[in-house]
């Protein structure tokens, strides 16, 4: 098979064990999993009532437009239907992004370590791939992102929050930094947490559209509003770039549950406003309980938290896998003695506070 040469450095997504295999091989009745940064609370109950009426109409295609869910996320933002994208998840609007921009010839600069997808997806366009490292406090280093761009740079990411760190990029850093890129580069602004956000000074980035129009927002229902089995997210920029990129977008990407499960739910403001609420007390328990017990962590703007336990990340999520509880090693996420983990309900946390506990105690 002819296959492209840099795919061959590729690895397939590593999914985490099934849960019904984690139960069966340790002998557990309960699991709890706090690995991919999914809602504890569920999503809106508005969702289950709109869902029976789509079942119906299941033998047609869904709106290749998304009409519905356009013109609801479009006031919700107010912006205009044409400043909006959707995708299979916002994994898929990175997809799009690297497919309709990179390719070899071009470059890309982000943070490290970051989301994964953005490099994965720019080796498989082949493009020239820039990584600038994090501070030490786990900020992206705007200056030196600045340095890396060129006139061959296509795309620069900014995860923010950025996962796994949970740091966040402030109003202040933001705008002069956008200020500085070229408008001919992209600058892709993926915003999963938005939702969890509580400091202030987080940036309004869909109120700078208009002074950027090279300016891409992604964000998703995966997190907040808990529909990620329904694979939806959106993109915001300015009408000329998502014109552009719109033939890259596959016609029917986004199903009509997804579709209808998103409309439902954006509306339920109270539903996402507890969920966060909710997640900021829990945190303030993680921040606590890591002072408590001498852990390092990050403060975080997400619904996770990455804790740094000084030893091999993956001695950790084993010891905790086999007492019922799934985390993410920082080993596959560039910090390798950290574990990186979703905030869960107040009684979920505390359990795995004594688990954490009693690990220390086994392995002083
Ligand atoms: C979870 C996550 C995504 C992917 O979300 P989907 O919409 O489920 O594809 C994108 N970016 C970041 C930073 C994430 O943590």
């Amino acid at each position: 098979m002819k296959l492209k040469q840099q795919l061959t450095s590729l690895k397939p997504y590593q999914p985490g064990k099934p849960i019904e295999e984690v139960k069966r091989e340790y002998g557990l009745e309960n699991i709890v999993k706090l690995a991919s940064n999914e809602n504890p609370y569920g999503c809106s109950p508005n969702v289950k009532t709109t869902l029976f009426e789509k079942l119906e109409k299941s033998a047609t295609y869904p709106d290749g437009y998304a009409q519905q869910l356009r013109t609801v996320i479009a006031n919700h933002l107010d912006v205009t239907e044409k400043q909006l994208m959707f995708g299979n998840g916002s994994d898929e609007l990175i997809q799009i992004i690297c497919r309709g921009l990179l390719a070899p010839g071009k470059n890309t600069v982000m943070a490290t370590p970051t989301f994964t997808q953005y490099k994965h997806n720019a080796i498989i366009e082949n493009a020239e791939i820039r990584e600038v490292p994090l501070t030490e406090d786990g900020d992206h280093n705007l200056q030196q992102m600045l340095e890396q761009i060129d006139e061959k740079t296509a795309v620069v990411w900014l995860c923010n929050p950025n996962n796994p760190t949970g740091n966040y990029i402030n109003e202040q850093q933001l705008i002069p930094f956008l200020e500085k890129v070229p408008s001919t580069t992209l600058v892709v602004a993926d915003e999963a947490y938005y939702e969890y956000v509580t400091e202030d000074d987080y940036p309004n980035s869909v109120a700078l559209l208009s002074r950027f129009s090279n300016l891409f927002i992604t964000r998703t229902f995966s997190k907040a509003y808990g529909l990620a089995s329904f694979r939806l997210g959106y993109g915001i920029s300015s009408e000329e770039v998502i014109r552009a990129l719109e033939p890259v977008r596959e016609p029917f990407n986004v199903n009509s549950f997804a579709q209808a499960a998103g409309a439902a739910s954006i509306e339920d403001s109270a539903f996402v406003q507890s969920c966060a609420r909710k997640n900021k007390e829990a945190l303030s328990t993680f921040y606590s309980f890591c002072e408590e017990t001498g852990l390092k962590y990050y403060k975080s703007q997400g619904n996770f938290i990455l804790i740094d336990f000084q030893r091999d990340g993956d001695e950790v999520f084993q010891y905790l896998l086999e007492r019922g509880y799934i985390v993410r090693s920082g080993k596959a996420l560039g910090f390798p003695t950290c574990v990186r983990i979703t905030v869960g309900t107040p009684e979920q946390n505390e359990e795995l506070f004594s688990l954490i506990t009693q690990f220390l105690q086994e392995n002083v």
